[in-house]
């Protein structure tokens, strides 16, 4: 299938590694270009590198935290030099650790500039880029804990549910603006950040625990590929996906325990 994104300018966040990285190998796959982002400069210098090399696509490496106003306005001025975006997936995000009871403030508010905040801003200063190129697609990657929390995890939790909400009430108001929003709902996916932290937790034993995580959580009884899930984000994000506006999609080999 054509997917209809050759030329396109998708723009990833945090896609030095992990989901992230693997969106932004399956659009150039697809024959879009791509400005990708992360705060770790030397990281994702490389991952631009190796996609423009690997799929012969221009990528642009913006090094920038976008949990604040300047690091999103680096990004979306790189988009807009680099010819304008017309697709926009915001994939930045990270786990938590905590209890309501001890948590403090400035835990919170750290949460929720990197994961709505940066939503908010990065898809206000991209919309005009899209609009001004005749439409566009954005894609919110919140998490299957929006909408089924885990216990140990509660900031974020509230705030990738507070993403899902941004995304819906975010694509009323674009779809006027020729751009479609949605957002999409992994459950566990295979990155090296969960490998790290299994290898870290149980030593030698590592893979059994995963096993076991994916026993524990998933019907289909193992994690989904970074692959699985970005091929799933790229069809969203592409023209055979038109309409598709507002809605929420759960990736998660039958981990939502609900209809
Ligand atoms: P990883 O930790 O593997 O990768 C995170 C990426 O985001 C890195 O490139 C990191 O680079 C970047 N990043 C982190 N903070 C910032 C920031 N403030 N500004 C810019 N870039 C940043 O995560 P995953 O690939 O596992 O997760 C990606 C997204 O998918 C997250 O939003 C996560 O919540 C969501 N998700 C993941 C699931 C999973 O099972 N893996 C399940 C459900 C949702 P650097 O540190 O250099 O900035």
């Amino acid at each position: 299938m054509d997917l209809g994104l050759k030329g396109k300018l998708a723009v990833v966040t945090g896609a030095s590694k992990g989901i992230g990285l693997g969106i932004a190998n399956a659009f150039a796959r697809e024959g879009a270009h791509l400005v990708i982002n992360a705060r770790g400069e030397e990281a994702i210098e490389k991952a631009a590198r190796e996609i423009s090399a690997r799929h012969r696509v221009r990528c642009l490496s913006v090094a920038a935290d976008v949990a604040t106003a300047e690091g999103c306005d680096y990004v979306i001025d790189a988009a807009q030099d680099f010819g304008g975006a017309d697709i926009f997936v915001s994939n930045a995000g990270t786990g938590s650790n905590e209890t309501v009871a001890e948590a403090s403030d400035d835990k919170w508010m750290d949460y929720w500039n990197l994961h709505v905040m940066a939503a908010v801003r990065l898809s206000r200063g991209l919309a005009d880029q899209m609009e001004a190129k005749g439409g566009g697609a954005m894609l919110m990657n919140a998490s299957i804990c929006a909408v089924q929390p885990l216990w140990y995890e509660p900031i974020y939790n509230t705030t990738k549910a507070a993403l899902m909400m941004f995304s819906k009430c975010l694509s009323t108001e674009m779809i006027k603006r020729g751009i479609r929003v949605n957002t999409v709902n992994p459950g566990l996916i295979r990155t090296p950040d969960w490998e790290n932290t299994t290898r870290e937790l149980r030593g030698e034993d590592w893979e059994t625990y995963l096993q076991e995580v994916a026993d524990e959580h998933a019907d289909i009884r193992r994690f989904g590929t970074v692959e699985e899930l970005a091929d799933f984000c790229v069809f969203l994000c592409s023209p055979r996906a038109a309409y598709s506006v507002g809605s929420a999609y759960h990736v998660d080999g039958g981990m939502l325990k609900t209809v």
